[in-house]
């Protein structure tokens, strides 16, 4: 097999860390694999890096600010070859630009463009473990670039994608893929298998345990994903397309997000194009937004409510009472910080009736109030007050009978 391992600021967080990392990678090559490894920098470097740019510029589209952010993996990547080689393997390191990982200049959060998979390649071929820096790439005219806060994952798909591997494998602090927060539901169990689209679907909802990006990737490119734990040889969740029976599984998650905010315009006139008014400054804005509900109208007035990341919020008032001052009138704006966003997940929706209901009565039965609700084939989200939050998610996890198997 070719198996690309990728490891986290935490597993390499330490020299004794990357000692195991080390020997990790030589016991998966002697397992008789070809070996590509994918390193983020040490754990809390990344976040020292970016507040040192902070002293100097708030640009993040600044050329420099990747230059001093891309550090990071450069330092693991170089201790690691150095660790392999010290327990008699063979390693070689890689920089974005020698593989070469090709992106759009957009610094501080590129885009793959291409990936280069003859180096990499070659490397493989002579028994060498190829070493190669998470989250850096380069740009067309030569410029060291980064991928976005969590990149590490999305260049081990890319790269996995690129050599052709059979397997990309995320090892983390974590086990696996879990049916909601461990935290907050001390039940919750490990998912042995999931779909690409479900884990989307979480991993945008809050299950940070893959960056977004990476799923999308693994999901055009069709390569296997194996979220396991750095600490053990336990297996953890296979990521992998929908096929047979996955789709017995009507719930596979609950998620819950507490970082967006309630957004309400009321007495909106009901003609046409005035939702495109509303919606186009926050677009130009770059503001993500997510729920959306227009109520029915009454004598001629509506009502629009929506949700935005709450970091968000401020811009987004000032936009829409600029951009849209006939509709977004100071007094017909109204925001609410106090909500929170909780989901079910699971492919199996598609093909069973009766879920979103299921999810409302559990939610009654807790005398939990909906605010909103929106859903997609696999998902159904309901906005509630934010003290409820943990309750909903803990009682959702147990009538969906997630801890059982
Ligand atoms: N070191 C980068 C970060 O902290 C990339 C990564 O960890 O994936 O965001
Ligand atoms: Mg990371």
């Amino acid at each position: 097999m070719r198996v690309v391992m990728k490891f986290g600021g935490t597993s390499v967080g330490s020299v004794d860390r990357i000692r195991n990392v080390a020997k990790r990678c030589v016991r998966r090559q002697a397992e008789g694999h070809e070996v590509a490894v994918v390193v983020s920098a040490m754990s809390g470097e990344t976040n020292r890096l970016v507040s040192l740019t902070k002293e100097f510029t708030s640009d993040p589209n600044d050329r420099e600010c990747d230059v001093v952010l891309s550090t990071g993996e450069q330092v693991s990547i170089g201790l690691l070859a150095l660790a392999i080689r010290e327990i008699g393997g063979k390693a070689k390191s890689f920089l974005g630009h020698q593989v070469k990982i090709l992106t759009d200049d957009a610094f501080s959060r590129a885009r793959i463009s291409n990936v280069d998979g003859a180096a990499l390649t070659e490397c493989l071929s002579n028994d060498t473990i190829a070493v190669v820096a998470g989250f850096q790439g380069v740009t067309d005219s030569g410029d060291i670039s980064t991928l976005g806060r969590g990149g590490s994952d999305t260049t081990a798909v890319a790269i996995a994608a690129s050599v052709n591997a059979d397997v990309c494998e995320i090892y983390t602090d974590v086990d696996g893929v879990y049916t909601t927060d461990p935290n907050v539901v001390p039940e919750a169990r490990k998912i042995d298998k999931i779909t690409y689209e479900e884990m989307l679907e979480l991993a945008s909802l809050g299950a940070k345990v893959l960056q977004i990006r990476a799923v999308e990737f693994a999901m055009n490119y069709n390569v296997p994903l194996h979220v396991r734990s750095s600490f053990n040889d336990n297996p953890g969740t296979m990521v992998v397309a929908a096929g047979e029976n996955m789709e017995s599984v009507v719930v596979s998650g609950v998620t819950a997000v507490t970082s967006e905010s309630k957004v309400t315009i009321k007495r909106v006139p009901d003609v046409a194009g005035n939702v495109a008014k509303i919606f186009k400054p926050l677009a130009d804005g770059g503001i993500v937004v997510d729920m959306i509900v227009q109520n029915v109208s009454e004598n001629g007035e509506t009502a629009v409510t929506f949700t935005v990341p709450t970091d968000d919020l401020a811009r987004a008032e000032a936009v829409l009472q600029r951009e849209a001052p006939d509709i977004a009138t100071e007094s017909n704006i109204r925001t609410d910080q106090n909500v929170a966003k909780v989901s079910i997940v699971g492919v199996g929706m598609r093909s069973h009736a009766g879920v979103a209901q299921r999810m409302f009565q559990i939610l009654a039965d807790e005398g939990i109030n909906i605010q909103l609700i929106s859903t997609s084939e696999i998902k159904v989200s309901c906005l509630i007050e934010k003290k409820y939050a943990e309750l909903a998610t803990r009682a959702l996890h147990a009538g969906f009978k997630l801890e059982s198997e």
